[in-house]
């Protein structure tokens, strides 16, 4: 499997019937960025920011944070680069903004709830990645929507920075993408509605996972339920991909389950566009698919939609697609 993949660094990313999709990855530096290109990635599908934010005693400034996003840009020549505004809270901590601490961290004020609730936070992130927006192809994601109100706010919020950064005459791109994390199961479900009002989903399947099995994602105790292959997870992904599709809008995924061998091909015949994961499954990512035709999975995906259990699935896979379990 591993066996001659460097020849595919070069090329695009294509089925063995001829679909391209992309392949990007995942990054929590600006610096993680050389080895994106290094490993062939065609941009950057996540840029977790929280990483800014954390190991350190105060809020980074806006200054600071754009010089890192305008890093990350530039060092990506023009590449998508999809900037994930604060996802912190959960299991992601930051002592200096003294929150209370809660029974259910995963169910609790994290991610866009909280810079909702501090728009001078969130206001100066926004305006770092807007001033960023010049210095290469930036998208803009923001994470645990579980709401429409929730979008609304956080579009509106950097619709007006924008407009305070061009009446002061700053630049800003014209056209930033715009799109949000589909990690909470009310927003998968109502993925149709959502998809008139963004340009791109990036499917964050580790928290999507997580929360259509109640099962904590850190837990080994209830593991065993944490389960991309299972058909209620599988279900949601296919409803987010068609209700993308349906309105003309790309589906990304960057959770963990995007780098997965044996979850590529299921993925690929779903209809994902675009696949972002550590730097280092690309090349194998490209490789697999090249040999996988997205017409023939596509063709069992009413059959893998209609079994009862992740092991019917697994089992599925294991016999139809040339990996490994
Ligand atoms: C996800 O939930 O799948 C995701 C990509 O976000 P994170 O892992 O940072 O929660
Ligand atoms: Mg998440």
């Amino acid at each position: 499997y591993q066996a001659g993949l460097a020849k595919f660094a070069q090329l695009p990313t294509v089925s063995a019937d001829g679909c391209a999709v992309r392949l990007v990855a995942n990054i929590s530096a600006p610096s993680d960025a050389d080895n994106v290109l290094q490993n062939g990635g065609e941009g950057i599908g996540l840029f977790r920011t929280e990483f800014l934010y954390m190991g350190r005693r105060q809020l980074p400034t806006e200054d600071e944070q754009f010089a890192a996003y305008k890093n990350v840009l530039e060092r990506m020549k023009g590449k998508p680069v999809v900037i994930r505004t604060l996802d912190i809270g959960g299991d992601k901590q930051l002592p200096y903004l003294n929150l209370p601490k809660e029974a259910n961290p995963f169910l609790g004020f994290r991610a866009i709830r909280l810079c909702l609730k501090r728009p001078d936070l969130f206001r100066t992130q926004l305006r770092a990645l807007l001033r960023a927006s010049t210095c290469g192809n930036l998208k803009i994601t923001f994470p645990m929507i579980a709401a429409l109100q929730e979008l609304r706010q956080a579009k509106q919020l950097l619709l007006e920075e924008k407009e305070n950064l061009v009446k002061a005459g700053i630049a800003v791109a014209d056209k930033i993408e715009v799109g949000m994390m589909i990690e909470v199961p009310s927003s998968a479900v109502m993925a149709d509605v959502f998809a008139k009002e963004i340009d791109f989903f990036s499917i964050g399947t580790n928290d999507l996972i997580q929360y259509t099995l109640a099962a904590d994602r850190m837990n080994k105790q209830v593991a065993y339920l944490y389960e991309p292959f299972h058909p209620a997870v599988l279900r949601l992904l296919k409803t987010v991909i068609d209700a993308a599709h349906k309105e003309g809008k790309r589906a990304a995924m960057c959770g963990e389950m995007a780098g997965m061998e044996a979850a590529i091909p299921v993925l690929l015949g779903m209809g994902l566009d675009e696949f972002s994961m550590n730097a280092s499954a690309v090349l194998p990512a490209r490789k697999l698919i090249s040999q996988l035709s997205k017409k023939e999975i596509g063709q069992s995906m009413d059959q893998m939609l209609q079994m009862e259990t992740a092991e019917q699935v697994k089992q599925f896979i294991s016999k139809h697609f040339p990996i490994k379990l």
